[in-house]
């Protein structure tokens, strides 16, 4: 990445630029990131990966915090069954391509 107003090249994802302290982080639209179930961190219902995503903190991270909730009062538990319920899961990554492709013969006798 390059700073836009000096031209300073970084190899690091940095967040300002050192010499003229533009905002170097990269725009992220807030209407593109949408907080969904994980399916990829997922141990339970995903909800975990997905605050974690959101976020952009680690999972594990996450979990603890989480869990560490769940222990003191039970509202972990609570705040997890809710947002198992409100959030939605995350779109299959090739949901497009599912096509009507079922009805494709089958070769039949090649085990
Ligand atoms: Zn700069």
């Amino acid at each position: 990445m390059f700073c836009p107003q000096c031209g300073k090249e970084y190899s690091q994802r940095v967040n300002f630029c050192c010499q003229c302290g533009t905002a170097l982080s990269i725009p992220v639209s807030p209407l593109n990131k949408k907080l969904t179930r994980s399916r990829t961190d997922s141990k339970i219902a995903g909800v975990c990966g997905g605050f974690a995503n959101y976020l952009e903190l680690d999972v594990t991270l996450v979990r603890i915090l989480w869990l560490m909730l769940a222990f003191f009062g039970g509202w972990g538990i609570i705040g997890y069954v809710i947002a198992w319920i409100v959030m939605p899961e995350e779109p299959l990554p090739q949901a497009s391509t599912a096509t009507a492709g079922s009805a494709v013969p089958q070769p039949a006798g090649n085990r």
